[in-house]
């Protein structure tokens, strides 16, 4: 299994200014992809990576803020080659899919093999992968689900946005890696996790590894290194901030690197061509 970090961006600030990429991530287990939460500007990250768009799998959208599903329609536009190529598999909570503001158009939701509603207690199993919904958090009234991934018995679990509750520190528990969605450096009252809360959640949960994901410009400025340190002097769990394009692989051992861009149209851009 491994995972790449199209981006690592979170927050209005550094996402909708585009300080940091965004995108969401990808999750691999074998032949499968998984594309979690594609917001603003994931189908050109795809692209520059040299990911064929027409091959994502399952597509999962955690909460239906536009930081994590901007690009949810491109993304699933170019999975189905605009309806020539339909297949793929959406999993998304019910305020994201129906109701009166869907963030997935029903055009798009035609094109799809399947639809599934994330919720407590959702479970699938696709290949070898399992993906359930871990717990539901407090975000902005709006329906957000933690996610969970496991293959060969590695378990990886994606704390999305919210505040933090003493529920989610007993749910994240068991998981061999946590991707923390850690917005703000210092603890706010809005919803968002904190580089404290990431230390709480390392402390109580106790994965083999943390990745701290989705910063706002508290940290960006401050220094995504810097983040991780703060969280692994206090906690001695191993603890890596991701990076756009960075890629995450496990096996009998965790091995980080970056990913090049390989696309011949950004390189043309770049040499003014
Ligand atoms: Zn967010
Ligand atoms: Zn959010």
């Amino acid at each position: 299994m491994r995972i790449v970090f199209l981006g690592c961006s979170g927050g209005r600030r550094i996402t909708f200014q585009q300080k940091r990429a965004s995108g969401g991530f990808l999750i691999e287990e074998g032949d499968l992809r998984v594309h979690v939460d594609p917001g603003p500007g994931a189908l050109l990250r795809l692209i520059q990576l040299g990911f064929d768009p027409s091959k994502t799998d399952v597509f999962i959208i955690s909460h239906r803020h536009m930081d994590h599903v901007a690009d949810i329609n491109t993304v699933i536009e170019a999975r189905t080659l605009g309806g020539w190529n339909p297949g793929g598999i959406l999993i998304a909570p019910e305020d994201a899919l129906y109701g009166e503001d869907p963030v997935v158009y029903r055009y798009h939701r035609d094109k799809l093999k399947g639809i599934h509603t994330l919720k407590e207690g959702f479970s699938i199993e696709l290949a070898s992968l399992k993906i359930s919904s871990v717990i539901r958090h407090p975000h902005h009234g709006v329906e957000t689900f933690g996610v969970g991934f496991e293959a060969s018995g590695i378990r990886i679990g994606y704390i999305t946005d919210g505040r933090l509750t003493d529920d989610m520190l007993e749910a994240y528990r068991g998981f061999d890696a946590l991707i923390v969605n850690t917005t703000f450096r210092h603890p706010r009252q809005l919803e968002h996790l904190s580089l404290e809360d990431a230390v709480a959640i390392a402390s109580r949960c106790t994965p083999k590894l943390m990745i701290l994901n989705h910063f706002g410009a508290e940290i960006v400025f401050w220094g995504l290194d810097r983040a991780a340190e703060y969280v692994e002097e206090r906690t001695g769990i191993r603890t890596i901030s991701a990076r756009e394009f960075m890629e995450v692989k496990f096996g009998p051992k965790v091995s980080v690197s970056r990913l090049k861009l390989v696309n011949p149209i950004c390189i043309a851009y770049k040499s003014g061509n």
